[in-house]
């Protein structure tokens, strides 16, 4: 496995990777879930790049960007275990050198949702996914179904500028009790922990309420509002159902439609989503 922390020495290896490249592009800290997306970048490819970076543009002023887990050490040797064949880690100055000023921007799709919440979130997201691109040239590229919109936002960006990248959702990974993994499970204290499993099961709820018939978008969001209220710590933030494609708010639901939602506990601002 090749640990690769410059673009230039990025550039001169890729013409040696036997084609079609799969690539995951991650923040670190690994988990299964990112681990999932590997296996079936190695499943589906005969070279796999993972990049390993956290990227400031995409965080806040307010956000968790200083604060954000990492632990390279224990990240390699688990992608040493999958047979990943180049890891990616550059530094912010090799991606943002003094001057740096182009940005990528996706619009409409970007103004809902987390983008509401994150202002300026997936410029950054889009832009270092470009940039990403741009020096790893995959065929395919790996995306968690965890983070449903960026995945959305993603797909529409390699479409409209025609990148040429196959863009794969792999659905979402998670704990035994069934909250999504994610880096930030590790802010949590223990009895945030217990109580944050109320969004998978809000999301179960809203996926059981349609299956009976309910489609009336307004009643399903109000009873996982009340379930999720149930949990003391528990303040949300939004609760959508959308259009999959468009995320334009649904009166009646009509599939396939994104139940997603943004709940804080504490400080920690976890998301999840389901597709019905
Ligand atoms: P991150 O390191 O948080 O930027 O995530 C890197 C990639 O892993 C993104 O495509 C995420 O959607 C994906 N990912 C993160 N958590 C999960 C999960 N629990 N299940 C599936 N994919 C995930």
């Amino acid at each position: 496995m090749k640990i690769v922390k410059n673009i230039a020495e990025m550039s001169s290896l890729r013409p040696k990777l036997t084609a079609p490249v799969g690539f995951v592009p991650t923040m670190g800290y690994l988990h299964e879930g990112h681990l999932v997306l590997v296996r079936r970048a190695r499943e589906e490819n005969p070279s796999v790049a993972v990049s390993i970076f956290v990227n400031p543009t995409q965080f806040g002023p307010r956000e968790d960007f200083a604060q954000y887990p990492h632990d390279p050490g224990r990240d390699l040797a688990l992608l040493e275990k999958e047979g990943v064949d180049i890891v990616f880690m550059p530094s912010a100055e090799e991606m943002y050198p003094p001057g740096f000023d182009s940005w990528v921007e996706v619009s409409k799709i970007t103004e809902k949702l987390e983008g509401t919440a994150r202002p300026g979130h997936f410029r950054g997201v889009a832009t270092v996914v470009a940039k990403l691109f741009n020096i790893v040239h995959p065929d395919r590229a790996y995306f968690g179904q965890k983070d449903a919109q960026q995945l959305i936002v993603i797909k529409k960006m390699a479409s409209d500028l025609d990148m040429g990248i196959e863009v794969v959702a792999v659905p979402t990974v998670r704990e035994p009790d069934g909250l999504a993994m994610s880096s930030r499970n590790t802010y949590h204290n223990t009895e945030e922990r217990k109580q944050a499993v109320v969004l998978y099961q809000s999301l179960n709820l809203a996926q059981k309420l349609y299956v009976e018939g309910e489609r009336d978008a307004r009643a399903i969001r109000e009873q996982m509002t009340a379930l999720i209220k149930r949990q003391p710590l528990a303040e949300i933030e939004y609760i959508s159902i959308a259009d999959a494609e468009t995320l334009d708010e649904l009166d009646r639901v009509k599939p396939p439609a994104l139940v997603s939602m943004a709940v804080r506990f504490g400080k920690t601002r976890l998301i999840d989503n389901v597709v019905v």
